[in-house]
């Protein structure tokens, strides 16, 4: 990689603050914030830094977006992609059109995800992924005679995605501004299973029977010929790296064996390494979905892809020969011929370096260096399974009482590691993590240190204000 001063010279900050003030709206912007303190821009990468116009260094302990799985600026994967721009940039994927490398890439992730899961339809991230396997979902029941069976359930505190649907989906109460509608009809949410926010006086073992017979309930109230999926990551990821009970999806699955439900792993983040395996539903939380959704890790951010992959039962329904159907759905840029290279050198490198071993090993070192942080002043909780992790800072450690919402003690913290060359991901009282699975030990205990140093000092500059 040849980052030099040079490349960093030919910014005017002045320029680009100013034009990105005026023209550019961000992701969930935050206007006043904007306006007056502009944002970090982000000019080259490499592995697990990234550096900003002034060539100032980051170790981004967020992966990106939840998404640098290799790590940035491989130099293969920018020659596989500039070939196949050379060789095919762009076709038509409806209807009888096809190209070849997104036939290789559906017959890869067939391959690789966890038993019948053989059909792959081709999205352009991770929402229109999911927003896939609801229209997939109604197909199906519509095919099968069941139009009345179509309600869907999902969880408080889940994040799906941020298109209409997929925010209706969604679950977080914090991304519902009261001046967007979502859509009511048909998405009802259970509560989430986060232990540490367990009513109180339960055991794991009370809650997760509390879960359980919540999700039985609501399906008996809604009527079970009425209620036609279940959504579910099997860790909420920007819900604050939530990992449920053990047993949770089990029992959950069950639920929806039980009840003709199908139950659809959306595994935007916690598939391709994160928590080592190339999906995490079969092999560390033991379901088998009907329906996988993947992004993300899918192509480590190089380029936008999603997938969505389902089962032969699925299949077996809607592709009923002499019907005459046609499933009437489909993005210009699904089965992208580039996209499709990009992910299958994805898989590649993620094979031939071994890393999704490497994730599991560097992940269990991460999950027990965190843990050394439970001690501090400020911290209420540590989550960490594998390469996904967070921090919930409270006000008091024994009421869990959170800190008034302008004391913003996320920003705080996350501001504070930036200052020192560390990204943490600020969700209101939360920081999250998600390194790239390249991520060395000596770079987990850069994470840990700074944290440890950064959390003493808010914690100090709280007591002193008086707000701690
Ligand atoms: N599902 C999950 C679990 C996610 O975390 C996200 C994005 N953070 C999405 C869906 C939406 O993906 P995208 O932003 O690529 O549309």
């Amino acid at each position: 990689n040849t980052l030099s001063q040079a490349l960093f010279n030919q910014y005017d900050d002045k320029k680009l603050v100013a034009a990105d003030k005026a023209h550019y709206m961000h992701c969930f912007h935050i206007f006043d914030d904007h306006r007056e303190n502009g944002a970090l821009n982000i000019a080259a990468g490499n592995g697990a830094y990234i550096y900003d116009t002034h060539g100032r260094r980051y170790l981004d302990a967020v992966g990106g977006m939840w998404c640098t799985n290799i790590g940035l600026g491989r130099e293969e994967m920018a020659d596989a992609i500039a070939e196949q721009v050379r060789l095919l940039a762009y076709s038509n994927p409806f209807c009888d059109m096809a190209n070849d490398k997104a036939i290789e890439l559906s017959a890869k992730l067939a391959e690789l995800a966890p038993g019948d899961l053989n059909h792959v339809f081709l999205t352009t991230g991770g929402s229109t992924a999911v927003d896939t396997a609801y229209r997939l979902v109604q197909f199906y029941q519509g095919c099968r005679g069941k139009p009345e069976k179509k309600q869907v359930i999902s969880r408080k505190n889940a994040y799906h995605g941020s298109t209409f649907l997929t925010m209706s989906l969604g679950g977080k109460a914090a991304d519902r501004s009261p001046e967007f509608d979502y859509l009511q009809d048909g998405i009802h949410h259970l509560s989430c299973p986060n232990p540490y926010r367990a009513p109180q006086g339960m055991d794991e073992a009370a809650f997760l029977d509390y879960l359980v017979k919540e999700f039985e309930d609501k399906i008996l109230e809604i009527g079970a010929d009425k209620v036609a999926a279940f959504f579910a990551e099997p860790i909420s990821a920007s819900g604050g790296v939530i990992i449920p009970p053990k047993g949770y999806h089990k029992r959950m699955w069950e639920v929806c064996q039980k009840y003709d439900l199908l139950y659809i792993s959306d595994e935007v983040v916690t598939s391709f390494g994160r928590l080592g395996a190339f999906f995490a539903s079969k092999e560390v939380f033991d379901v088998q979905p009907d329906i996988i959704t993947t992004a993300k890790g899918l192509t480590s951010g190089y380029l936008p892809l999603g997938a969505c992959i389902f089962s032969e039962r699925i299949w077996d329904v809607i592709a009923e020969p002499g019907k005459g159907r046609c499933f009437a759905h489909g993005f210009t840029y699904s089965g992208h011929p580039v996209s499709a290279v990009c992910a299958l050198k994805n898989i590649e490198i993620l094979q031939r370096e071994n890393l999704l071993e490497h994730a599991k090993q560097v992940g269990g070192y991460l999950e027990q260096q965190l843990a050394t942080l439970k001690d501090l002043p400020l911290v209420g909780d540590v989550r960490c399974k594998k390469l996904m992790a967070c921090v919930e800072f409270v006000k008091d450690k024994q009421s869990k009482e959170l800190f008034p919402a302008e004391i913003n003690i996320g920003e705080k913290i996350h501001s504070k590691a930036q200052e020192r060359g560390l990204l943490v991901r600020p969700i209101i009282h939360l920081n999250v993590m998600s390194p790239p699975l390249t991520i060395t030990y000596q770079q987990v205990d850069e994470i840990v240190e700074t944290l440890r140093e950064v959390i003493v000092q808010t914690a100090a500059e709280l007591k002193q204000s008086g707000d701690f």
